[in-house]
């Protein structure tokens, strides 16, 4: 018999290091002593200290937690960050990477576009938690949706654990593949999942080139009634912010504007083309923005989303990280660097962005975004035990010292530093491994859906739109 084939060690990990927590007491309460704690609260303090939770909420955040009754476990080795917030994304399409690269936004879509037709339930659900995973060992906690088959992205949710606020995508009735009318499917999907823990239901228009007047009214209807946010694509190309301007006279935000879509609870992805009335008018009317780079740039859509004033105007920004066709990553951290370093290139401007910046944008402003801040985004008292912890010996984290901790977050951390992820409290991820269900699962089933989808590709759809035509 020849010899088995051993595996190769791991250089950065010799040994598993988790601060094991047993599972009996898996909602606490308990008590992790000595961390690094990214608190992200008002003051945005790094101290050591203890993190005591229990009924998935913090009792205690700071040094001498109360230990009465509790599991307590040594953290020292480790820095707790707030969960990440991913304010923009379609989950589902995680079996889609790579399968429209080197195309623009057009290109893509009509590669997306007909695959997408053929997509059912069973595939949605697979896709979504192959994605929810990636998410989850990128220390993600909560993330916003727009796709349709969403009940099937809400149970991937409910079976892994995160915290999902999933938008039915709404279009005009003629332009959908959904059975029905989509604004009725989005009402249903609220009525059907608006009492679940994890999962905040609520519609998404897909953007000005698919939606009339009727529907965005509609949405924002449904949104008002049901007090659920509103979430829709906005602005990205110049194609489709001159296309909408040649057809009505108006520039997408003036124009959802003026027939009365914008307000409070609203966010727009990507917001790339906005002029300085549309920036005023998103700050008066108080709609957030994704903020997607990476997206953005390998799309190559032109320009540069607006970040610094849209700050500037009072309009809250996220990041996103926009689907893994167009991306291809879900990582948070990533997505922190490209958004750091393309707008202090673009300004000139090496202080444009900075790194705290950067991480209240990927937490509590994500949180803001999503109208709960009072209990996520921040490691504070009352607030969702949602969280991760970082190794400390991890070479992208060295040295790891209290006044750097922000900095290495923002521009080196790697997702192979994320020891463990915390939601509600509860353990989903330890020792990068997922605690509810099986990767090597997922993953199984995510490779046999993905075969049809891309068997399904439109002729040509490999082929680079900049190669030279023969
Ligand atoms: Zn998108």
């Amino acid at each position: 018999m020849p010899p088995r084939a051993r595996p190769l060690p791991n250089p950065f990990y010799p040994e598993p290091r988790s601060p094991v927590v047993s599972d009996g007491a898996k909602r606490g309460p308990v008590v992790l002593t000595g961390a690094l704690l990214v608190t992200q609260d008002a003051r945005r303090r790094v101290v050591r200290g203890d993190l005591r939770f229990e009924g998935g909420r913090f009792t205690h955040v700071g040094p001498d937690a109360p230990r009465m009754g509790a599991e307590v476990v040594d953290a020292t080795a480790f820095a707790a960050v707030p969960g990440f917030v991913n304010t923009h994304g379609h989950v589902a399409m995680s079996l889609l990477r790579g399968i429209a690269d080197e195309r623009d936004l057009s290109g893509f879509l009509e590669t997306l576009f007909a695959v997408d037709a053929r997509r059912v339930e069973k595939d949605v659900e697979v896709g979504a938690a192959a994605g929810i995973a990636e998410m989850l060992l990128g220390g993600t906690t909560s993330f916003l949706d727009l796709y349709y088959h969403e009940d099937a992205v809400a149970r991937a949710v409910d079976r892994l654990g995160i915290r999902g606020f999933l938008g039915w995508a709404v279009l005009d009735p003629e332009r959908t593949t959904q059975k029905g009318r989509p604004l009725d499917n989005a009402r249903a999907f609220i009525g059907r999942w608006k009492d679940h823990p994890r999962v905040t239901p609520l519609a998404a228009p897909q953007g000005v080139y698919v939606c009339s007047k009727e529907t965005w009214l509609g949405a924002r209807a449904l949104a008002e009634e049901t007090r659920t946010l509103c979430h829709f694509h906005l602005s990205e190309t110049r194609r489709e912010v001159h296309e909408h301007e040649a057809k009505t006279g108006r520039r997408p935000v003036i124009w959802l504007d003026e027939i009365g879509f914008l307000g409070p609870r609203m966010i727009g992805a990507h917001g790339v083309w906005l002029t300085r009335r549309e920036i005023e008018i998103l700050g008066t009317r108080g709609v957030g923005v994704a903020h997607c780079p990476s997206s953005n740039l390998k799309l190559a859509v032109g320009g540069v989303c607006p970040v610094v004033e849209l700050q500037g105007a009072g309009v809250r920004v996220g990041l996103g990280t926009d689907s893994v066709a167009s991306n291809n990553s879900l990582s948070m951290l990533r997505e922190m660097h490209v958004a750091g370093l393309l707008q202090k290139h673009h300004r000139w401007d090496p202080g444009a962005l900075p790194a705290t910046t950067l991480l209240d944008m990927a937490t509590i402003e994500g949180a803001h975004l999503l109208g709960r801040a009072q209990d996520l985004g921040s490691l504070e008292v009352g607030k969702r035990a949602d969280f991760s912890l970082f190794r400390l010996d991890h070479p992208t984290l060295v040295p790891a010292r209290p006044e750097a901790i922000v900095s290495h977050l923002a521009y080196s951390a790697e997702e192979g530093a994320i020891d463990s992820v915390y939601v509600d409290g509860e353990c989903v991820v330890r020792g990068r491994t997922l605690t509810r269900a099986s990767w090597e699962e997922i993953r199984r089933d995510a490779e046999r859906e993905a075969d049809p989808l891309w068997k399904a590709r439109p002729p040509g759809a490999t082929t680079p739109e900049t190669e030279p035509a023969r």
